[in-house]
């Protein structure tokens, strides 16, 4: 017998008629591309959303096509996240800092005619020319003001655009299974792979991040993604903001450590989203300024993801911040959220450094994640917190396929999806990432994490960022190299950097050596490009 309970689909038009409803006059606050702070509410933004569906629709965008943005984290792009896909159509995010072919690869790809295109990224669409010749209109996400000169054809001003548009729009009745959002996401090998999501996978996951251990965004907070818009959704926060009513931050293309800080103080920013560079760049601005007490700023919680938070980093942006860090685990593929680190009641008499044993984990998974651990031939593994093995994991708001791909089967019989990475579960539930499965350094038949080795590198005061990879060795197989970017103006030796180590890692796991480079690779979503850094000391041989 079925229940007897109305059957609403979970769909975003049902975040965006809500704020409309219930946060009309609710601010969103953008650092615009064009310079300058700009200021609206849900409600404008709802009814710019009603006018950019109404000149799409002209357009002759229609239900089940992609539009593409290379946009920043603005107002502009929010109205994008909302307009294309209540329409029934699919908002593929494109991140501009990927390669010109993959830029190319995708936009055919996703079949997208039209391209929304903040006026940063107009000179690269330039120089793609005739790769991106099946695309119809190209609308500069600005206003006649400011339209730039472009050999690009087929332009249109966003602000244009929209001006003369109702600002009604029948949103349709839409399948809550329908795409809504495409995501492309870039492996070291091959083309990229587009991660579609639904809008029941969308609502899913920011109902899960609304929870109070997960994100636990509310009305009373001030949200700054400064993880970009174009990559996961910024990890899911612009509907998180906008089902909840808090007021949103959004740091448009200036990706200092000085317009971090300047957002985070003048618009009360209470939480902040980023990868460890960003807090870096944070860091080491606030470390240039005369005031050194930023702990009455009412900022609570910084969360690091999409890579691994260092205890130093963690403990130097709540001691500078008074605050807390949330560390956070996911993937395109998980929409991301796929694990979030909050301590247990149980955890709160811990010593200081009892909870940062427990915080640089990547935490547990939310009420509709499931995990386990698999060895190569996919038996699970016991959740002791010392085996590890292939992290699966399966769940709504977890891809099923590729875009485009229905001949590439991605889960194993259960449903699970292998994320690639090699993690410990532990008896409380916390996963601790040990390695991408492709990165693991094998020692005489033993596993070193390079994440373990670099986290603590990193705690040595002359390191700006330490990545470890494994070089040939011919007793070993492998033995690791430590590489190490310094702190500005520092200049850090081997013997500081292994005296640093000694004794806080096993003695077998010890860099053969240490070298010193000037700048450290990262892929487009921020995270050290250790492809690059074997191909850079190809040719490396250990000392004698
Ligand atoms: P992407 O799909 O580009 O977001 O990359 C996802 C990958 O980033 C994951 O599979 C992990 O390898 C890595 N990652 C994300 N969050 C973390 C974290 N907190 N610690 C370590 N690695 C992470």
């Amino acid at each position: 017998m079925l229940g007897l309970m109305q059957d609403r689909p979970l769909l975003i038009t049902s975040i965006m008629e809500y704020a409309a409803l219930y946060h009309s006059d609710c601010k969103v606050v953008t650092k615009a591309v064009e310079g300058g702070i700009h200021r609206t509410t849900y409600g404008e933004i709802t009814q710019r959303s009603a006018k950019l569906a109404n000149a799409l629709a002209k357009l002759g965008l229609t239900s089940g096509n992609c539009v593409s943005s290379m946009a920043w984290n603005t107002y502009r792009h929010l109205e994008l996240y909302l307009a294309v896909p209540c329409m029934g159509s699919i908002l593929n995010t494109v991140n501009p800092r990927l390669f010109p072919e993959q830029i190319s690869y995708i936009l055919a790809h996703s079949e997208s005619k039209i391209i929304f295109v903040d006026l940063t990224f107009v000179p690269q669409l330039e120089k793609l020319g005739d790769k991106i010749a099946k695309v119809e209109t190209i609308v500069i996400m600005t206003d006649r003001a400011n339209m730039p000169d472009t050999s690009l054809d087929n332009v249109l001003c966003y602000e244009e655009l929209i001006d003369a548009e109702d600002d009604h729009y029948d949103w349709p009745d839409l399948d809550e299974n329908m795409a809504a959002i495409l995501c492309y996401t870039s492996g070291t090998t091959g083309d990229p792979k587009g991660v579609l999501y639904s809008h029941r996978s969308t609502l899913l996951q920011t109902y899960s991040s609304c929870t109070k251990d997960s994100l636990g965004v509310s009305k009373a907070d001030v949200i700054f993604p400064i993880v970009p818009m174009f990559h996961v959704n910024a990890w899911g926060t612009p509907f998180a903001a906008a089902m909840t009513g808090s007021k949103l931050v959004l740091p448009g293309g200036d990706m200092t450590g000085e317009n971090f800080y300047n957002m985070i103080k003048q618009e009360g920013c209470t939480i902040s989203l980023g990868v460890p560079t960003i807090w870096l760049a944070l860091l080491q601005y606030v470390s240039t300024l005369e005031d050194d007490d930023f702990t009455s700023l009412p900022i609570e919680n910084f969360v690091v993801g999409g890579s691994a938070a260092a205890p130093s980093l963690i403990e130097n942006l709540e001691t500078t911040f008074d605050c807390s860090v949330v560390h956070a685990w996911g993937m395109t593929e998980t929409s991301p959220l796929g694990s979030v680190n909050r301590l247990l009641a149980k955890h709160a008499d811990l010593s200081d450094a009892e909870k940062m044993e427990i915080k640089v984990k990547q935490g547990r998974p939310p009420f509709g994640i499931e995990m386990k651990i698999v060895d190569d031939e996919g038996n699970q593994l016991p959740r002791d917190g010392i085996a590890f093995g292939r992290l699966m994991v399966r769940g709504s708001w977890v891809a099923k396929a590729y875009f485009k791909q229905p001949d590439l089967h991605i889960l194993d019989d259960e449903g699970y999806f292998d994320t690639g990475d090699v993690s410990t579960l532990d008896p409380d539930g916390y996963m601790t990432i040990v390695d991408r499965s492709k990165d693991v350094i094998k020692s005489g038949g033993e596993w070193i994490s390079s994440i373990d080795l670099e986290n603590v590198a990193l705690g040595q005061a002359q390191v700006a960022e330490a990545a470890v990879i494994g070089i040939a060795h011919p007793k070993w197989q492998e033995r690791p190299l430590l590489i190490i970017l310094p702190k500005p103006g520092e200049s850090p030796t081997k013997d500081d950097i292994l005296g640093y180590l000694d004794g806080k890692i096993a003695k077998w796991w010890t860099p053969d050596d240490v070298v010193f480079i000037d700048e450290m690779p990262h892929t487009a979503t921020g995270k050290t490009q250790k492809r690059d850094l074997r191909e850079i000391f190809k040719n490396y041989t250990f000392p004698e």
